[in-house]
């Protein structure tokens, strides 16, 4: 099941290890690096899943969010929140905010194509 992926996250070592862990796993990613960027190439490309990382600049990952689900072509689109944040709440924030869940960092590669890939099932837009 290859799927569509689209990467948002402004530091380039997290987004070459994402970009290569899924790349490896099937699936084309696609990467933005800023949320202006990264909205602009979720319409381009309609991605299956966006992994967005909440510490942006400019415009940061929850703003991100919200514009993503008040566009009408774009709010069905899974969000999971990739973040390092670890402060009480951030959870419960980012679901609130609309994401499908969350994936701590640091990432951990033995686990995280499997994680992408469960939050891709169970939005049923596993394949294409
Ligand atoms: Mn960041």
């Amino acid at each position: 099941m290859k799927s569509r992926l689209l990467i948002i996250e402004d530091n380039p070592n997290n987004r070459y290890l994402v970009t290569f862990l899924l790349t490896k796993g099937g699936h084309e990613v696609f990467e933005a690096e800023t949320g202006s960027s990264g909205l602009d190439m979720a319409i381009k490309i309609k991605p299956d899943l966006i992994l967005l990382d909440i510490q942006l600049p400019e415009m940061d990952g929850y703003s991100v969010m919200r514009h993503l689900k008040q566009h009408p072509q774009l709010k069905s689109i899974p969000i999971v929140a990739v973040t390092s944040y670890a402060m009480p709440g951030d959870r419960q924030k980012c679901l609130d905010a609309g994401a499908e869940g969350y994936i701590e960092k640091p990432i951990d590669p033995s686990s995280f194509v499997f994680e992408v890939e469960q939050f891709l099932e169970a939005s049923d837009k596993g394949g294409r």
